[in-house]
């Protein structure tokens, strides 16, 4: 899925990497050779939360894992969206077509409307990049991280000392709305340090993520 790392697996260290190596290599010369040259130059120097940046350039690389590209890299998986579940999940289902995203958009000081738009979200992204002032881009870019935040489960996770020598853990998977959409524990040997007791309890979870194929989740 994600092209820049051996197991095909997004990390924020190797989005950033990529990142910097674009920065450097992307100069004047080049300017001709990438259609985006313009966005990234733009979205590189934004003043925002860096995050925020890395899932727009996410999304205008189409590295970003909404079902209908899963399934098309071979990941089988529920093609429904997630959220509303009645049509399949592409990048612009979930960033304007879903009625979660459209209602956001509404609502927001932009008051977009996406009925009728004939085009790709990332045309529409890079065009907002280009044309927008720092501010506005970046409120742009925080809606956007609001809607894929709310689209995927949320994980709480917890340790304990069960009884001497045994760890019990535990962890809640909740989608947006608060609701439960998977719970587990697990009682194991372990001792004393709590810090590692919480870790063990992460990897719990995080194993429990990949057997469930949520692909991506907020801890
Ligand atoms: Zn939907």
């Amino acid at each position: 899925m994600w092209p820049h790392n051996k197991d095909g697996l997004y990390s924020v260290k190797s989005g950033y990497n990529i990142l910097l190596h674009w920065k450097t290599t992307n100069a004047p010369s080049s300017a001709h050779s990438d259609p985006y040259n313009k966005v990234w130059k733009k979205l590189w120097c934004l003043p925002t939360i860096p995050r925020h940046i890395v899932l727009l350039w996410r999304i205008l690389q189409r590295a970003i894992p909404v079902r209908s590209e899963l399934n098309k890299r071979g990941i089988h998986c529920h093609i429904l969206c997630p959220r509303c579940l009645h049509n399949e999940e592409t990048i612009n289902h979930a960033f304007m077509e879903c009625n979660h995203a459209a209602k956001i958009w509404f609502g927001s000081k932009l008051r977009t409307r996406f009925e009728g738009y004939q085009r790709d979200f990332t045309d529409w992204l890079a065009h907002i990049i280009t044309h927008l002032n720092e501010e506005d881009i970046s409120y742009v870019a925080s809606i956007v991280y609001g809607i894929w935040y709310a689209r995927n489960p949320q994980i709480n996770c917890d340790a304990n000392l069960a009884k001497e020598g045994c760890w019990g853990l535990g962890a809640a998977f909740r989608d947006s709305e608060g609701a439960l959409v998977a719970e587990a524990t697990w009682e194991m040997a372990g001792y004393g340090d709590p810090i590692l007791a919480e870790a063990r309890a992460t990897y719990q979870a995080i194993q429990m993520v990949v057997d469930c194929c949520f692909h991506e989740i907020v801890i």
